[in-house]
């Protein structure tokens, strides 16, 4: 098989792509021999557009699925996606120039469903051509009825467990999206508001929300607040409505803040919901679902928000009753979706009960990559107030399996047996305990975050005909969603197994565009993964996710990083290819055993592979990407290119068979090496180097063990000094100006050295290893006068002067100038001159030859000419 000169790369990574048999990475649910290692992989939400920062993260997946693989796991490396949600309905909409309300809810699901299946697809293509060693033997699709009956068994399994309830209760609302919201989906942003200061009947509030005043239901100040004091339990009227609301004392009101009174309203905010739960307040609903005001703003009502803010206070200003406005910056919550302002209704809606310290505990029980990921889920658990509401008024996600009895008011849920099942074309197959046949459904849905929090769940098997595997090994994911979805998942798999969901989180960073700005189109920064791979490879692609940064912390995108990356797999084709061309003809004999013998440079060469090894695996066990492949990219381009090759290529050209094979053994085991530990990095290139030296694919292979008895540091210690030797002796021929296969005479090595034959192979010279002190000798061999000294001072004389000196023996000079000062005689006139007016040539003798000597880090090296 001749290789090619060039690495193709596109060529390449095409074949291997339509070669594999993906069933070499299927996970085998009937084996026991081997431990398993299950990867709950995120399901990404199916946009079409599989980003570079879903690639990073893959990638990151990848290395460890494949490495765990290697190393006799049984990987489970899933993929699932997470299908129902806002995005797709409005994606719909704008497709189909529809609402949602004007076709049926079939029609329209059935709508979403195939936008949905047909971006799946284009993502597929791209997790397939990036080489992601995908089992999708293990693939999942939430909206797809295998998937959601185990939502909504969850959901009737929690029920019975008491920690699903229904209730009135306040929630987070988006009134443009017209659903319910969880508060991990509510954004906050810092905005300029005005805040008001009224005439409130007898004492003075200040309120950022006017138009909540007919909401209004009580006014708040502090117990210690002398000035009001005297009002606490009385009513007041409030302005341009007349209604009478109480003053209640309470410790949280900040006397300092406004006029130090508040207005309670309905909901104007969370601390109005948790007055309005501690005083038990009245509920006044000033807003409806679409963010409109109601009746009970009499000749406001129908206003939307803003419409109504400014009516209002151009009407307390005509009255007199609005006495000041100040500029107020404040942190406005808006929907994740939409960036629409979010209200706080009460609604009655489905909810999940929190148990936050079951999840701080659980959290513990888990191993956190980074460490201080930790942290993060600790705080958002520990500002968690209110329980997790369920319930969304959409169409696209999982049914809520429930109906209300028409007669009784009964409230079905759907036996597990039932499920799958939608309520909205489905009626229960038994009849109401009062005997009523007749239901009216449940027409909200599941928040999408309840078919996500149960993948760890299912990728385990559960509610299959499975064997049951959870925990799961690894849950890999982004820091921007942990506190959905991994403080969701922990609390579903305390809740519906009692176990944790994973053993490991992996935490992966954002990509930043190269000019350090979060990618966005606005900004122009956006690349794709496939421009990388177009202009470049998918290995390539894949080395800068190994080396862009450390895992977790935020990763820049960088060309010059992937240039780097396809300079490096140039070099390596160019190592490989020499390799194989001392190598391929005689694999047999090469492959069947180490050789008797190993000269001192290959066990060198073996004894820094061996470390390398450990240290790679190392390096993987910790999930530190980009310290394995930097030394990978080290070993071979320095240490085996730079010198290793440099040092046998005269055994590999050579007569001396036994030499040579042990530097071919050396390369084949150095090339075998390679190819495993760049397989879970750069599948493509791997798979194209082992293909000639092994059977079968490279990722069915093992991972290199290490060979303690072959790393030895006395070994070490001579390889390294061969290697600085002939560093030097080339530097040396460059310097003298002699091409680099020039013949010297002689070189000795004042060293203790066992074995020096790769040198004289490298320097093409005899080299001799001696030990012991070298014995010098340095003799004159030339007097050059100083003609800044000698011409100044003698000038017409100067040129006799130099003319006698020159032709006098250096020996006889050197050995008068070391007494004093030298006198000649020039046409009969005795002159007289400093030692300065002449230096003196001089030249290493040892044993008898002139020689140039080499300080090679304190060893002596002589170089006979
Ligand atoms: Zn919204
Ligand atoms: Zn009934």
């Amino acid at each position: 098989m001749t290789i090619p000169k060039e690495y193709d790369s596109h060529e390449i990574e095409e074949k291997w792509q339509n070669d594999w048999d993906m069933s070499m990475y299927h996970f085998d649910w009937k084996d026991e021999s081997r431990p398993q290692y299950i990867i709950d992989t995120p399901p990404p939400y199916p946009t079409g557009n599989f980003h570079i920062g879903n690639s990073l993260n893959w990638c990151y997946i990848d290395f460890v699925a494949r490495y765990k693989r290697m190393q006799g796991f049984n990987v489970m490396f899933p993929q699932g996606w997470d299908c129902h949600g806002l995005p797709t309905e409005v994606k719909v909409e704008e497709n189909h120039g529809i609402t949602k309300n004007q076709v049926p809810r079939t029609e329209f699901r059935q709508m979403c469903e195939e936008l949905t299946v047909g971006n799946i697809d284009k993502m597929r293509k791209t997790m397939h051509r990036l080489g992601f060693s995908t089992d999708w033997s293990n693939e999942f699709v939430t909206m797809e009825p295998e998937y959601y009956v185990k939502t909504q068994t969850s959901f009737v399994k929690m029920k019975d467990m008491d920690r699903v309830y229904q209730s009135e209760h306040p929630v987070n609302w988006c009134p443009r999206c017209e659903t319910a919201i969880a508060f991990a989906e509510v954004e906050y942003d810092s905005r300029d508001t005005k805040l008001n200061f009224l005439h409130f009947d007898k004492l003075e509030i200040a309120t950022t929300r006017p138009e909540l005043l007919a909401a209004c239901v009580a006014i708040a100040i502090s117990p210690e607040d002398e000035r009001y004091k005297q009002y606490i339990g009385q009513t007041m009227k409030v302005p341009l409505f007349g209604h009478d609301v109480e003053v209640i004392a309470d410790k949280d009101v900040d006397p300092t803040f406004g006029t130090g009174a508040v207005m309670i309203c309905t909901f104007g905010d969370k601390q109005d919901v948790r007055w309005w739960l501690e005083h038990n307040l009245p509920l006044r609903k000033g807003i409806d679902k679409s963010g409109i005001i109601t009746e009970i703003a009499g000749k406001y009502a129908g206003m939307t928000i803003p419409e109504c803010k400014a009516a209002i206070i151009k009407d307390l200003k005509s009255e007199g009753n609005l006495y000041e406005q100040n500029t107020l910056k404040q942190n406005v919550g808006m929907c994740w979706r939409c960036k629409t302002p979010i209200e706080i209704l009460s609604e009655k809606q489905w909810f999940v009960k929190i148990d936050n310290d079951e999840i701080l505990r659980t959290a513990d029980e888990i191993e956190w990559l980074p460490e201080y990921m930790k942290v993060r889920l600790q705080n958002w658990t520990n500002t968690m107030e209110w329980d997790w509401c369920i319930s969304r008024q959409r169409i696209f996600a999982t049914p809520i399996p429930v109906w209300y009895c028409k007669k009784c008011g009964e409230v079905m849920v759907a036996e597990e047996e039932w499920l799958p099942i939608d309520p909205t074309q489905q009626q229960p197959p038994v009849a109401c305990k009062c005997g009523c046949e007749d239901f009216e459904p449940e027409e909200d849905v599941l928040d999408t975050w309840m078919d996500s929090s149960i993948t760890a769940l299912h990728v385990a098997g559960w509610l299959s005909d499975k064997e049951m595997r959870n925990p799961t090994q690894l849950r890999p994911q982004g820091h921007d969603i942990i506190r959905t979805w991994s403080f969701y998942s922990i609390l579903r798999s305390m809740a519906l197994t009692g176990k944790k969901p994973w053993e490991s989180i992996l935490v992966n960073g954002m990509v930043l565009g190269e000019d350090g700005h979060k990618m966005s189109k606005s900004l122009g920064n956006v690349i794709s993964p496939e421009e990388v791979i177009k202009d470049h490879s998918a290995d390539a692609f894949r080395q800068w996710a190994a080396v862009g940064g450390s895992t977790g912390s935020d990763v820049m995108f960088r060309w010059k990083d992937v240039v780097s990356a396809s300079r490096f797999f140039t070099k390596m084709w160019s190592i490989y290819r020499f390799s194989m061309s001392h190598i391929e003809d005689e694999l047999a004999e090469i492959t069947s055993g180490k050789p008797e013998k190993l000269n001192v440079i290959d066990k060198w060469l073996l004894s820094n592979l061996n470390r390398l090894i450990s240290s790679v695996t190392a390096s993987l066990d910790a999930y530190q990407f980009d310290e394995a492949y930097k030394s990978i990219r080290g070993f071979a381009w320095e240490t085996l290119a730079d010198n290793y090759i440099e040092l046998v290529k005269s055994r590999l050209y050579g007569e001396d068979k036994e030499a040579r094979r042990s530097a071919q053994y050396t390369l084949y085991v150095a090339i075998d090496g390679l190819s495993r530990m760049l397989a879970p990095f750069a599948p493509f290139f791997a798979e194209e180097m082992y293909s000639r030296i092994g059977e079968r694919s490279i990722h069915v292979q093992e991972w290199p063990v290490v060979d303690k008895t072959l790393i030895d540091e006395a070994i070490e210690k001579d390889g390294e000094l061969i290697k600085d030797i002939a560093g030097s002796i080339r530097r040396y021929k460059s310097e003298s100006g002699m091409a680099l296969n020039a013949p010297l005479e002689k070189i000795e090595v004042y060293a203790s050295l066992g074995d020096a034959s790769d040198l004289t192979g490298v320097t093409n010279s005899t080299v001799e290893v001696i030990s012991g002190e070298p014995d010098f000798e340095h003799v004159p061999v030339n007097v050059k006068p100083n003609m800044a000294i000698i011409g100044p001072k003698f000038r017409k004389q100067a040129g006799a002067i130099i003319k006698t000196l020159t032709s006098m023996d250096p020996v006889e000079v050197a050995n008068i100038i070391s007494k004093g000062n030298i006198n000649i005689n020039i046409d009969g006139e005795d002159i007289e001159l400093e030692p300065e007016s002449v230096a003196i040539e001089k030249e290493v003798i040892s044993a008898g030859r002139a020689v140039d000597v080499l300080d090679v880090n304190g060893t002596v090296v002589v170089i006979v000419r």
